[in-house]
């Protein structure tokens, strides 16, 4: 196997004062000499203060901050692996992926600091650690001594898991390696114009895919520069993007950011005139949004990934993104696609089926999951559950979707697990959930219950349990009531009825 070179070392040789990433919210710079002394200092506490060693897990709840990518690279040090939590989710949620991942440090800032010591409690984590001027983290790294030997990693190690929930209800970690995150690097370099110029403005969190591999490890791996917001904030986006003095060129962000963007009173006065790329994905793009931005200018480029993907998968390219505005390209470097039938031969062209995906940035399966690694693969083949056709100039569509997710403002929601937790309430006979389309988040999601004969059960007490059990984002908007819930011959609940009723008489 291939060795993993440390990128964050061979810039801090090669270009040691430039500025290699700045962080927003507590308005800190950092060169790559500076990066990687931290980097390093930090991977010897992990090692020899908190006994993280080879294939040890380190998780990291946090709002964007430029010390998760420092922690990130110091995981990689040690040969450790990279856990970065949801901040949306709440303890109950944390409590079970932090029970699977089972790390032995947890890294958390200020905001986040009551929900880390709860679950890190729960879960018997042995270390935390604090973000901010005064916190642990910090002390860690002024107290520590340079790091004396990396651990040798190769791309075929496992450097990271992003958990994402699954058809089932629990949520599953993708277990993703250095060759996965590499090859992302390489096969986005070209389609997003990434070069050592590259000024990047993130705004999605550090914890999605979408947020460090669209385009922050990219950027870094050429030795570029990053600013990470702390938080996305419409206004402050688009101020950042205007000033010359910040030089921004590069920017990604899920269809939600777009709208918001694109509602605010700066956005038509604001100044593109310095992107080279702006990029979007993690959900279905609307093509009258893309119309808007075209507008003023920017040619937003639609791509396709998933966590799984490491995640680029198709990308279009700047001169097609007029010409086919809603297509979300052509497979990127390194990787092969197929878009498959039912009895898995290939679609014809033009011809809807499932998208598959092959090649080193596909994950080689789920942390502890035997049971999901053998129904999600065929021969190498990852099944994407989304449906996809391809024009006769070889440009693919998403289309639709297969599998039970629906997706509000770039977080993916499953039913099946918002259905497991309204199934605890006593009152319920059958529950469904549904997305139903939204203006602003893509789709929200609405629960149709029917109440056990005999019982009584209002929106409020419904609204409170979720709130209670899941992140604001996976909590119905809208609750329908009903008799009985649509079944099919074999006794499942009919999710197309349903959506067929009620997905367009939302209120
Ligand atoms: P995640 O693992 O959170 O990145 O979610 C991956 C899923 O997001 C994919 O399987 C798709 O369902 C959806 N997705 C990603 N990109 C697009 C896109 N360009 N258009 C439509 N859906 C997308
Ligand atoms: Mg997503």
């Amino acid at each position: 196997p291939v060795r993993y070179y440390d990128w964050i070392a061979h810039h801090a040789r090669r270009t040691p004062a430039k500025t290699a990433m700045v962080d927003l919210g507590s308005n800190r710079r950092f060169t790559y000499a500076e990066f990687d002394a931290r980097v390093g200092l930090l991977a010897s506490h992990l090692r020899d203060v908190c006994g993280v060693g080879k294939g040890d897990r380190v998780a990291v709840l946090a709002l964007n901050a430029t010390d998760t990518l420092e922690v990130q690279f110091a995981c990689f040090r040690v040969g450790a692996i990279f856990v970065p939590l949801n901040t949306r989710l709440t303890v109950p949620e944390l409590q079970f992926i932090v029970g699977d991942a089972a790390p032995k440090v947890m890294i958390h800032d200020d905001d986040l600091a009551d929900t880390a010591q709860s679950v890190s409690r729960l879960c018997g984590v042995a270390t935390t650690l604090r973000y901010g001027a005064t916190g642990s983290y910090e002390q860690a790294i002024a107290a520590a001594k340079p790091l004396a030997t990396i651990e040798p990693v190769t791309l075929d190690d496992v450097s990271t898991i992003m958990y994402t929930s699954g058809t089932t209800g629990q949520p599953k970690g993708a277990m993703i390696t250095h060759g996965m995150t590499f090859y992302n690097c390489v096969n986005l370099g070209g389609p997003a114009y990434i070069t050592p110029s590259s000024v990047l403005l993130t705004v999605l969190p550090l914890f999605h895919t979408g947020g460090l591999n669209c385009y922050t490890n990219p950027v870094m791996h050429v030795g570029g520069t990053v600013l990470i917001m702390r938080a996305f904030d419409p206004g402050l986006a688009l101020q950042l993007i205007s000033d010359p003095a910040r030089g921004i060129n590069v920017f990604f962000g899920v269809p939600a950011i777009y709208q918001f963007m694109a509602q605010h009173p700066a956005f038509a006065t604001a100044d593109f005139s310095r992107l080279v790329i702006g990029g979007v994905g993690g959900a279905p793009m609307p093509v009258p949004l893309l119309h808007t931005w075209e507008a003023r200018g920017v040619a937003l480029q639609q791509g396709y990934g998933m966590t799984e993907t490491s995640p680029a998968v198709l990308a279009l390219d700047r001169e097609d993104a007029g010409r086919k505005a809603g297509s979300a390209g052509k497979p990127v470097l390194h990787t092969e696609v197929r878009i498959v039938r039912p009895d898995g031969t290939d679609a014809d062209v033009g011809e809807l089926g499932e998208l598959w995906v092959r090649g080193p940035n596909v994950t080689p399966g789920y942390w502890n999951r035997p049971d999901a690694n053998r129904s999600s693969f065929t021969d190498g083949w990852l099944h994407t559950g989304d449906a996809t056709r391809v024009d006769d100039e070889g440009f693919y569509y998403i289309v639709d979707r297969w599998k039970d997710m629906y997706i509000s403002g770039g977080e993916n929601v499953y039913p099946a697990e918002v259905e497991n937790v309204l199934h605890q309430l006593s009152a319920v006979a059958e529950a469904a959930v549904i997305g139903i389309p939204d203006p602003q988040w893509g789709e929200t999601g609405m629960a149709i219950i029917a109440v056990k004969p005999g019982h009584t059960l209002s929106e409020a007490e419904i609204h409170a349990h979720c709130q209670a059990n899941l992140a604001r984002f996976k909590c119905p908007r809208t609750v329908r009531f009903v008799d009985a819930l649509p079944r099919n011959a074999t006794g499942k609940i009919h999710k197309p009825t349903l959506r067929k009723s009620f997905a367009t008489a939302s209120a």
